[in-house]
């Protein structure tokens, strides 16, 4: 799992850029309509054509150019769209007004820009896309060249790099604070996999792969507090295998935890996604129905039960084992030590009367003919 790169969410930031653009087009405009009125002594037509109307032509021109590019171009070019956007137009309102300030004041915006995509290389594009710019106004613009001292550029280069300086700063600080989220996140999703692996072990039987006897305790406490509102259906299956002391016996001890992970596997294959599965210790399983009536639980026992007996175990050369299980089905109130001492007694009558039966504490559900009945308790 990582932190997501650099560039999520820059697709909303562009956009808050190019918004931005356009604000400013419209402010610049206004400001120099504030100008007109109260501080310029040139006439107002002279005024408004090279103050006015022909930045704001060209502003217009510059990001509605971006806006168009961006809406055709790879999302890759995005950034470059907009930082060379931003040096175009502090070249715009620089060579309008020719004097320092101005240049000092708007040919950094490319560079602020950049700070944005916190990349060195955007930086370096920004900062070319300045010099450039300062360049061209330079050598090309009379005005600039005129009004501007040899020392007002040296003033002009020294702020450059000093302003270029405080951007790598500010983008290194910026990289270095994501890298320590990013390795603290990472840490911290480590330990919440490992906590998760742990907690699954804790509750893990090793032999069967299903849950084991702690689980089952945990579980069952919070069904029962579920059953006891009324919000769930609950009941419980005991099951044992058979005669296993024998089998044990003949067969080896290996032979026997075979045969009790096979089982363990055909109770987990036939229950429901929302049914629990516990080796509640020996060859003894329990099973927690839950969402499902008691007759629905009888007949997956029951499947379970006839399952059991028809597989063959290598182990076993070829022989099969069968089960033994008592249901019982929860009543608000009852309890989980009743509700399991039910079960189990349901389950001592089925050994007590031939084995390889599935036994209900309240007798057969209705459903079930009296000949199912009478051949399963
Ligand atoms: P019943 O039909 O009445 O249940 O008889 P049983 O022989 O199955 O019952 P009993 O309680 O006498 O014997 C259970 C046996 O299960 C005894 C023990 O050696 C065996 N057993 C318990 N845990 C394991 C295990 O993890 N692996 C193996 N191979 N055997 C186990
Ligand atoms: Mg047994
Ligand atoms: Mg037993």
């Amino acid at each position: 799992m990582s932190l997501p790169p650099m560039e999520f969410n820059q697709k909303r930031w562009n956009r808050l850029l190019l918004q931005g653009y356009w604000v400013l087009s419209l402010v610049t405009v206004g400001v120099e309509l504030l100008y007109m009125y109260f501080v310029s002594n040139e006439t107002k037509s002279e005024f408004l054509s090279r103050y006015v109307l022909l930045p704001t032509l060209l502003t217009t021109a510059v990001v509605g150019s971006a806006e168009l590019a961006i809406r055709k171009m790879h999302a890759k070019s995005h950034d470059y769209i907009l930082i060379t956007a931003s040096a175009l137009l502090a070249f715009i309102v620089s060579a309008v007004h020719a004097s320092l300030n101005y240049l000092l004041f708007f040919l950094f915006f490319p560079i602020m820009i950049s700070i944005f995509y916190f990349q060195y290389k955007k930086l370096a594009y920004a900062i070319a896309n300045t010099l450039a710019a300062l360049i061209v106004l330079y050598v090309f613009n009379p005005a600039i060249h005129d009004r501007i001292s040899f020392v007002g550029l040296i003033t002009m280069t020294v702020l450059l790099a000093v302003y270029s300086v405080i951007a790598f700063g500010v983008l290194t600080r910026g990289r270095e604070a994501l890298q320590h989220l990013r390795s603290t996140y990472e840490s911290n999703q480590e330990l919440l996999v490992r906590t998760i692996m742990m907690d699954k072990l804790a509750k893990t039987d090793a032999l069967t792969n299903t849950y084991n006897h702690m689980a089952y305790h945990e579980y069952v406490e919070k069904l029962v507090e579920q059953a006891d509102n009324g919000r769930l259906k609950l009941q419980i299956a005991v099951l044992d295998i058979d005669n296993f002391k024998k089998v044990n016996d003949t067969y080896g001890h290996r032979a026997g935890d075979a045969v009790l992970r096979e089982v363990a596997a055909i109770a987990r294959a036939q229950v429901g996604p929302n049914d629990f599965v516990a080796r509640y210790g020996g060859e003894e399983f329990v099973i927690l129905f839950t969402e499902i009536d008691v007759s629905h639980a009888y007949q997956i026992a029951e499947e379970i039960r006839e399952t059991v007996s028809q597989t063959t175990h290598e182990a076993l050369n070829g022989m099969a084992v069968t089960v033994s299980i008592g249901i019982n089905r929860y009543r608000p109130g009852m309890g989980k030590e009743r509700l399991f001492q039910g079960a189990d007694a349901a389950l001592y009558e089925a050994k007590k009367t031939g084995k390889n039966r599935t036994v209900l504490a309240e007798g057969v559900p209705a459903g079930f003919g009296q000949e199912t009945a009478s051949a399963m308790s």
